[in-house]
């Protein structure tokens, strides 16, 4: 489960703190110090731990004594509070064109969960009562194509495809078309990854953004990469502009940091997680509830 090591490091330094009536100085220190390695270990990014930490500290040692928490109530409220503002307060929100349709484009690292994610999008979209149209720009991944057009069908989608001698700005270009004369209103465009961020696939990915306009650029991260996919992210950041970042396989072992940190290195949202391999598994990234999950 995620955030194991993360949340029982912080309960454990919480529990010092709630046997104590006032606390000293140095209880806060020490519950500070705590604190930071904590998230050290979670493989949060070191900048944004410092920076969380004095915002934290700050605020304890500054706080008005509420009558109705304890001193270590206060201390877990404004760690909770800190946390939220961190992977950005409010739930970020899928941008939509005014004139349809919605071009929606996910980039990212093969392996990362792009072409599951597409999928994801598409049924969450479909629930929402959206006619998403699947296209499949993968050209370079042996089985991409036939991957999204499976999953395209199992969830009743229709997939865009012109296989995988065409080049991949020319299929968003004809899939964006066809969207149209078969009113759909969002296009996912499933783009190619390779194992290695590399600036032949960049270039790629910065022809197609110059040739669609896409309303939305999501970047697929793998949360267990951790501080990797925080790096990958502010390359992708960097290059393309992304809009929202998608963080998949929370459900594994991940220890947290990834989510902790990609808001405020790129300034980009977390805009939707995947829990797991099936379509089903799939959430809005809420900032309040991720952080009351990661303080458990
Ligand atoms: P792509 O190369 O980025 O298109 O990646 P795929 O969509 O093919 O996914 C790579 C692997 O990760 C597949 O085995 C997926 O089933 C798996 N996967 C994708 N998302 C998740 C997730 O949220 N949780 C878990 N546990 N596995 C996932």
């Amino acid at each position: 489960m995620a955030f194991e090591g993360l949340t029982s490091k912080l309960q454990e330094t919480f529990k010092k703190l709630r046997g104590k009536g006032k606390l000293t100085e140095k209880d806060v220190k020490d519950a500070m110090r705590e604190v930071k390695l904590a998230l050290l270990e979670a493989d949060v990014n070191y900048k944004v731990v410092k920076d969380f930490i004095s915002s934290v500290s700050e605020r304890v040692v500054g706080a008005e004594v509420m009558e109705s928490l304890t001193p270590a109530q206060q201390v877990i409220k404004i760690v909770n509070d800190e946390l939220i503002k961190l992977m950005g307060s409010t739930e970020s929100k899928l941008r939509h064109s005014n004139t349809p349709p919605t071009v929606i484009m996910l980039v990212g690292l093969q392996g990362a969960g792009k072409t599951t994610m597409a999928a994801k999008l598409a049924l969450h979209l479909k629930k929402h009562n959206k006619k998403p149209l699947l296209v499949a720009a993968d050209v370079y991944r042996p089985a991409a194509i036939k991957q999204l057009q499976i999953l395209g069908n199992q969830i009743d989608v229709p997939v865009f495809s012109l296989g995988d001698k065409v080049n991949p700005v020319d299929i968003a270009k004809a899939g964006i078309e066809s969207a149209k004369k078969q009113e759909r209103d969002y296009v996912i465009i499933d783009t190619a990854g390779r194992l290695h961020i590399d600036e032949e696939l960049m270039q790629e990915l910065k022809n197609i953004k110059e040739e669609v306009n896409p309303t939305e650029i999501l970047l697929v991260v793998d949360a267990m990469t951790g501080q990797d996919a925080v790096n990958v992210a502010e390359h992708f950041n960097n290059n393309l502009n992304i809009t929202g970042v998608i963080l998949t396989k929370l459900d594994g072992d991940t220890r947290g940091g990834a989510a902790i940190s990609v808001k405020a290195v790129t300034n980009t949202p977390i805009k939707f997680v995947g829990t797991g391999e099936k379509l089903n598994d799939f959430e809005i990234f809420y900032p309040d509830r991720m952080a009351s999950r990661i303080l458990g």
